[in-house]
């Protein structure tokens, strides 16, 4: 959840301009002692114009480069999520790469011959990450939510073309992710999101039980965003096989990572291209991948299906229209940093990383559950977990650590802390533990503090009725978000 209405003393919902205590404490210092004063200069005016004459380079970077500064420290690993980092020497290389084809626009690969090789490259190293044959075919996108939105359109089309469903539904866990929420939404599919086993992972049993004739779809993630679990692909797949619908396995968050954690020896099953029944599958290179934002993959098991990804306008005043994704105009950059993120990092990289990334989710989750009145939820063998108070507030000690200067994301159902490791987390583990251990004995020294601040909130927030009440209020900070 990355949305924090703050709550106001009267009760109500205040919404931060500028989204300022999104990134800080809800005091608004974060550990560095950063305060008050930052949040003027991010405050958004209504004011503003062009202006008349145009300002000095220099001047406008100084400015933009004191508010970078003071944004949540995500190079200290003192956030969760959001900020995949791989070090600042990769990041300078993603820079100049991304630079080299900045201008670049792939919405014609024909007119620009190196980015039709980067994209065709990136998706095919990424197929056979996956263990996708010769056959397996994709493009680039820019990013796991259009990799998913793309997929659910191209299931769409090839159900209604192949076997005449008009009424398309998908079956899908309740973990998979909110783009398949908005796919459906988009484009007109009914989801059935089917309630989870005991392990948190999905239920193969109840998502068969799920299917109809309508039934274009069925999901698995690999792993899953909110348990950070990779749901029984193999049986998923069996199922779709069986009855003839497509199966997609959203690695946006694992896609580079799991194929090396499997090298390394962690127990996850077969989960790709290996299984006949996977038809598709999406992999994030900013996210594991380390590629610069703005860069996912989507692979369909043949081209034939991929065709039903594609659009194109013949009749257009404008010129024959081909487009493979949802983009239109498609930056450069993020497809050439894809590439060359690949090529820098290379099959040792991956795995060195992520073996160091695994260490480290392993030290936590152990130093998590030694703490004490705290549950690690379902059995997260990655890099991504979730734990919640036994006998504590949650969400009280998310605001204690959000006081000891670490920037923690809240999930509602049910109440829990989230986590995602990067190599940024590797130093941090002994600092967090200890930092952790302090919020959990204060929390039970004084359990006030889940009456107040963001703790209040979301407290508040996990007892409304499921009557669009809290729909409503996240509508309204958007709103708050989008307005001066
Ligand atoms: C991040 C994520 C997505 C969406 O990716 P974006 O790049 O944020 O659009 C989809 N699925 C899973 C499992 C994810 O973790």
């Amino acid at each position: 959840m990355f949305v924090r209405p703050a709550p106001a003393a009267d009760g109500t919902t205040h919404v931060p301009v500028g989204g300022v205590e999104d990134l800080h404490g809800a005091d608004g210092t974060d550990d560095q002692g950063r305060n008050r004063d930052i949040r003027c200069r991010y405050a958004a005016t209504m004011d503003a114009q062009i202006p008349p004459t145009g300002r000095p380079h220099d001047q406008i970077l100084r400015e933009m480069d004191a508010l970078a500064n003071a944004e949540a420290s995500w190079e200290d690993g003192r956030t969760w999520s959001l900020v995949y980092h791989a070090g600042d020497v990769h990041t300078t290389f993603l820079k100049a790469a991304h630079g080299l084809f900045f201008s670049e626009n792939a919405l014609n690969p024909m007119a620009f011959p190196a980015l039709r090789r980067f994209e065709a490259e990136v998706v095919r190293m990424t197929a056979s990450m996956l263990n996708g044959d010769a056959q397996v075919a994709g493009t680039m996108t820019s990013g796991g939510t259009e990799s998913l939105l793309v997929a659910v359109k191209t299931y769409r089309d090839w159900a209604q073309a192949t076997k005449g469903i008009s009424e398309p539904e998908m079956v899908l866990p309740v973990t998979a992710h909110a783009a398949f929420d908005k796919a459906a939404a988009y484009f007109g599919v009914r989801q059935v999101r089917v309630p989870l086993g005991d392990d948190l992972r999905a239920d193969p049993e109840a998502m068969e039980a799920a299917i109809t004739p309508n039934t274009i779809l069925i999901v698995g993630s690999a792993p899953d965003y909110p348990f950070g679990q990779v749901d029984p692909i193999e049986e998923l797949a069996s199922i779709a096989a069986e009855h003839g619908v497509g199966m997609h396995v959203d690695a946006c968050l694992g896609g580079f990572l799991v194929p090396w954690a499997e090298r390394l020896g962690v127990p996850v099953g077969v989960w790709d291209f290996r299984l006949p029944g996977v038809t598709s599958m999406s992999a994030d290179v900013h996210k594991y991948g380390f590629g610069a934002k703005g860069a996912s993959t989507v692979l369909y098991r043949t081209p034939q299906l991929r065709r039903f990804q594609f659009h194109v306008t013949s009749d257009w005043p404008g010129g024959i229209y081909a487009s493979p994704s949802m983009a239109g105009t498609r930056p450069g950059g993020p497809i050439a940093a894809a590439w060359a993120t690949m090529q820098a990092i290379g099959q040792d990289g991956y795995l060195a990383m992520t073996g160091q990334i695994l260490d480290t989710s392993r030290r936590l989750i152990d130093g998590i559950e030694e703490v004490g009145g705290l549950e690690i939820l379902g059995n997260p063998k990655l890099s991504v977990f979730a734990f919640r108070g036994v006998d504590v507030d949650t969400y009280a000690v998310g605001d204690a650590l959000e006081t000891r200067g670490w920037h923690v994301d809240r999930q509602i159902k049910p109440a829990s802390l989230h986590f995602m490791v990067t190599p940024a987390h590797a130093g941090v583990v002994e600092r967090f533990l200890h930092d952790l251990g302090d919020a959990v004995d204060d929390v039970r020294a004084h359990p006030e503090l889940a009456s107040t601040g963001q703790a209040a909130m979301y407290g508040m927030m996990t007892t409304l009725p499921d009557d669009g009440t809290l729909d409503e209020i996240v509508l309204q900070t958007l709103d708050g978000l989008y307005s001066l």
